[in-house]
Order: structure tokens, then sequence, then C-alpha cells
């Protein structure tokens, strides 16, 4: 994940500004895998430069010069790169681009580490961080988010 936000960083007008701490996540759907390991961080993106369609485009270059095979669904993969929030834009690009991210405000791997960011960051329908985590099940030991 570091190597990816350092990969973003060399790009003009993508600086990041915020880092969640990293958190493991048991797997959901195929459970014969290792943990999963979530991070969230917060971009300065500059719109001159940038529309939502063009900076995942740049995420997916990332994940390809990573060599990010795409193969298994919600299986082991080196690194997966999506945007949960692009300022307060609502965006559906047909299947390109859905922002907020379709499932962001169900998943505590999502949440918990966007709460470290600011809890009190606002999905566009006005429902803040904290509110949707008090929305699910889940539960956080040390580093370790459980959800079923
Ligand atoms: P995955 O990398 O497996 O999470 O799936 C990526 C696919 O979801 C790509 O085909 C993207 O075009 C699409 N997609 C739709 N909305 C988003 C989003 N907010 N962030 C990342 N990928 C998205």
């Amino acid at each position: 994940m570091n190597q990816a936000v350092a990969r973003l960083e060399k790009y003009e007008g993508i600086d990041p500004e915020v880092w969640s701490e990293t958190y493991l996540t048991e797997p959901q759907g195929l459970k014969d895998q290792q943990w999963f390991t979530n991070q969230v961080v917060r971009f300065d993106v500059d719109p001159e430069l940038w529309s939502a369609e063009g900076f995942l485009s740049t995420l997916q270059a990332v994940e390809g010069q990573m060599d990010r095979v795409r193969d298994v669904k919600n299986g082991p993969r080196i690194i997966d790169l999506d945007i949960i929030l692009f300022g307060d834009r609502v965006i559906d690009s047909g299947a390109y681009l859905t922002v907020p991210h379709p499932r962001a405000m169900e998943r505590a791997f999502v949440l918990i580490p966007m709460a470290d960011i600011d809890p009190a960051a606002m999905f566009p329908d006005g429902t803040t961080v904290a509110e949707a985590l008090k929305k699910i099940d889940y539960r956080l030991e040390g580093n370790k988010i459980y959800q079923d």
C-alpha cells in the first residue's frame, strides 16, 4: 500500500494528505485465503488536472504497474485501489465509476479507517462516517476487523 501511494504521488496534481492506520480484515466470501490489509488515504487531487474518471484510470494504471492480476472475484490480490469519496460528488458513469463506492457504507474495513482520518466526514446523503459505523455490526480487536 505504501508503494501504491508512492507511485500515485509521482503524478502531478495527486498529493497524499492523510493516512489511516492499517487494519487486517477477515476475508468475506472466500474464507480460505490470507487476511486482507486495508487502509484509507485522503488525497488532494487537483480538479484542474483530474476528473474522477481520470483519477480512477490512474489508480488502475498503478494496479497494473504493481502486477495486479484480475482473476478470482473476492480472491487474493496484491493491491486493490478504490475511490470511496471524491469530494462531495455523486457520480454514476455506468459500470466504470460509481461514487460514493456503492458498498462503502456497509463495510467496516472502509468506515473504520475513514474514521481515523475524519469521523465527521460526510457522505453526499449527509450521513457521517461515525453514523454509518453505528448502523453496522462489526468487531474490532486491536487492528483486526471482524464482520459477517
Ligand atoms: P475491483 O478493482 O475488483 O474493486 O473492481 C474494479 C471495477 O469496479 C472496475 O471495473 C471499475 O471500473 C469499477 N468501479 C466502479 N466504481 C468504482 C470505484 N468507486 N472505485 C473503483 N472502481 C470502481
